[in-house]
């Protein structure tokens, strides 16, 4: 889960590295594959919906993905597409997370490729991820974006409209039937803290840097490219927090600045290699944490808490401009406070 629907503004402001040159970028009928380090790329798939990145490590013998998108259909999609890019067989796929936009794609990478995650993510996945509320959010809100573009359908009649409502309801009807063929699939292979894989030349590290965005957040860290791709732990600026632990989340950081990477690939959205964002983000949290603890305290319910959380002194660093915050993320830090893990 991402927070997409909040930041748009700020990824402007951030100085994001451009993508590489044209002959480093493959488009296929569903991707788009950067080249960001030799044999290493960036998947983003060019729907403008139901996004999330996986990053497709070439090695010598073999290919090793990291996320598997929302959808079976988007991973048998990004298969495809690596198949554009290389023969060789794909052996290993790494979860940096467990949620839906980035683990459902699991199942269509068949029995024989291994599954690594962090033992929480395991947990969660092999329990019931089908009724995680962001995942059971999500499903539910596209719904309503189905009824509701079918109305805006009903009453429209000028054409140039009626193709775009068209186009966003044939994707939410799409995604509405890939949903339903998720069978999910969870990590076969665990670790706690570290693990290295080593395929021909390529080292590939896997970090858990402490809890953050979920209790299993896995870098996945090149050392040869000083590449580290971080999932949703660090984006381009605050991330989803209603399944994250905030008050854990700025030492998480501060851990993850003690690795050498050069950049940084997010779960979502383009790389970047300026540090001074993780401090931003850490001052973003910390503040967060401090207002809405100060407002539990005085008995604030979640609902005029987040409306009135005032995190605008963020502006210049983060873009945010406007008072309030998710709700999620009061509720989240509230069941915190509460002692809930
Ligand atoms: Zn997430």
């Amino acid at each position: 889960m991402n927070i997409r629907r909040m930041t748009l503004p700020l990824l402007l402001l951030v100085a994001s590295v451009p993508l590489a040159a044209d002959e480093h970028v493959i488009t296929t009928s569903s991707h788009r594959l950067t080249e960001i380090a030799n044999g290493v790329y960036l998947a983003q798939t060019t729907a403008p919906l139901f996004n999330s990145n996986s990053l497709v490590i070439v090695n010598e013998d073999d290919v090793v993905v990291v996320d598997s998108h929302i959808t079976p259909d988007k991973a048998r999609e990004l298969i495809q597409s690596i198949r554009a890019i290389t023969s060789n067989p794909i052996t290993t796929l790494i979860n940096t997370h467990f949620h839906y936009d980035h683990a459902h794609g699991n199942q269509v990478f068949g029995d024989d490729v291994q599954i690594i995650g962090h033992e929480y993510t395991r947990m969660k996945m092999a329990g019931t991820p089908l009724q995680e509320t962001q995942y059971v959010l999500a499903t539910r809100r596209n719904k309503e974006t189905i009824a509701n573009v079918t109305t805006m359908l009903e009453n429209t009649t000028d054409e140039e409209r009626r193709k775009g409502l068209k186009n966003y309801l044939d994707l939410a009807l799409t995604q509405e039937k890939s949903w339903a063929e998720i069978q999910p699939v969870a990590p076969d292979t665990t670790l706690d803290h570290r693990m290295t894989i080593f395929r021909g030349s390529r080292e590939i590290q896997l970090h858990f840097l402490g809890r953050a965005h979920t209790g299993g957040d896995v870098t996945v860290y090149l050392p040869a490219e000083k590449l580290a791709f971080t999932g949703d732990m660090m984006l381009q600026g605050p991330s989803f927090l209603g399944d994250g632990y905030v008050d854990e989340w700025v030492q998480t950081l501060e851990n993850l600045k003690g690795l050498p990477f050069e950049t940084i690939v997010p779960g979502h959205g383009n790389p970047f290699t300026d540090r001074d964002l993780i401090d931003h983000v850490q001052a973003y949290y910390e503040d967060l944490w401090g207002k809405v603890a100060k407002m539990h305290e005085q008995d604030i319910p979640v609902g005029d808490a987040a409306r009135e959380v005032d995190m605008t002194n963020h502006a210049s660093t983060l873009g945010v401009r406007r008072k309030g915050v998710d709700p999620q993320a009061v509720g989240r830090i509230y069941a915190r406070l509460e002692g809930s893990d």
